[in-house]
């Protein structure tokens, strides 16, 4: 199977009455069909901008999307128009957002809603699509399928919602499923449960998954690599051990610090000094500098390349990465 995703160089500038934002820098993303990547980072660190710019869901009105080279499931997308990227939405890539009930039509059976795709996409008559209806809302695990597909978004939980919205992304079978901060309004329980659901349908179904979030949480238990975003730029990359166990990037470091779920016992737990860099005035260097307790001179006056490091696979964008990490295994 060709990869899930290959993104090179992606740049998204936002032009407004403010001024030019740099909201996304020179983002690389590599996703192997069945892999799944999480991006991670703060709100505003240009997560979501970089799902959308990838899925061509972003305003055209004064936004500039560039990249080097973007393929969705062997389809080249790097100089695509935006009917092109269209017509790829739903049957190669599709994306699950975090609010379920506003997704949903609420005057619309879930049954009617599920089927309109193949009543679309494939010319089902209702009943037939009502039948495929049936056996998606089976596959993300609702129980009494046959029965509830008559039923109406309110009618079900938040939890069986966010199954509804994933059948609802996976029904044509894309290659690519981007989740944006899928559980983010679920209970820690329910959130287990919708990760399990996104872990065995890619297994399943064979597709890339990019996973985003700001919760280690998340990111430990399900993610095959991790991506660290600040700023607009990817400052960390590796398999989720190698990341969350041995950061070499002084910002992932910081973040782990800062949550309950992953510190060892014994451990501080200790909030990040400062807050996210303004995109308007960028500080000199590296954006992290005015946070990181290691910065030095050269941090204040020259950004940090992202380099690979020595293990294959891992990178980071740190004038002093080499210190943080082991001696490669
Ligand atoms: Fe900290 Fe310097 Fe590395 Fe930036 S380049 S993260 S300021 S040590
Ligand atoms: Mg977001």
């Amino acid at each position: 199977l060709p990869a899930a995703l290959r993104v090179r160089d992606l740049d998204v500038t936002f032009t407004g009455r403010r001024g030019t934002v740099p909201a996304v820098r020179g983002v690389d993303l590599d996703i192997a069909a069945g892999e799944v990547l999480v991006l991670l980072g703060e709100s505003g660190s240009g997560k979501s901008v970089t799902a959308r710019a990838v899925m061509g869901l972003l305003d055209p009105g004064g936004v500039q999307v560039r990249s080097a080279q973007t393929v969705v499931a062997g389809h080249d997308l790097t100089a695509a128009d935006p009917e092109q990227v269209r017509k790829l939405r739903g049957k190669t890539m599709a994306l699950v957002f975090q609010d379920a009930l506003s997704a949903l039509n609420p005057v619309l059976s879930i049954g009617d809603q599920l089927g309109e795709v193949f009543r679309i996409h494939r010319g089902l008559s209702r009943r037939a699509a009502r039948a495929e209806a049936a056996e998606l809302l089976r596959l993300v695990g609702i129980p009494a399928p046959d029965r509830r597909v008559r039923d109406y978004p309110h009618q079900f939980s938040g939890g069986m919602r966010q199954r509804i919205l994933i059948a609802m992304a996976v029904a044509l079978g894309p290659r690519l499923l981007i989740a944006d901060e899928p559980t983010t309004a679920l209970d820690v329980t329910v959130q287990a449960q919708i990760l399990q659901l996104v872990d065995r349908l890619r297994t399943e179904l064979g597709m890339g998954v990019l996973l985003i979030t700001h919760d280690l949480g998340v990111a430990a238990e399900i993610a095959d690599r991790v991506a660290v975003m600040y700023a607009g730029r990817i400052v960390e990359t590796g398999t989720v051990a190698e990341v969350l166990d041995g950061p070499a990037h002084p910002y992932t470091a910081a973040l782990l610090r800062s949550v309950p779920d992953l510190a060892q016992p014994g451990d501080r737990l200790r909030p990040i000094p400062g807050s996210p860099p303004n995109l308007l005035a960028l500080p000199s260097g590296c954006a992290f500098h005015p946070r990181c307790d290691r910065a030095t001179e050269e941090c204040t006056v020259t950004r940090p390349q992202r380099r690979a490091l020595a293990v294959p696979g891992r990178s980071a964008a740190c004038h002093h990465a080499e210190e943080a990490v082991d001696a490669p295994v």
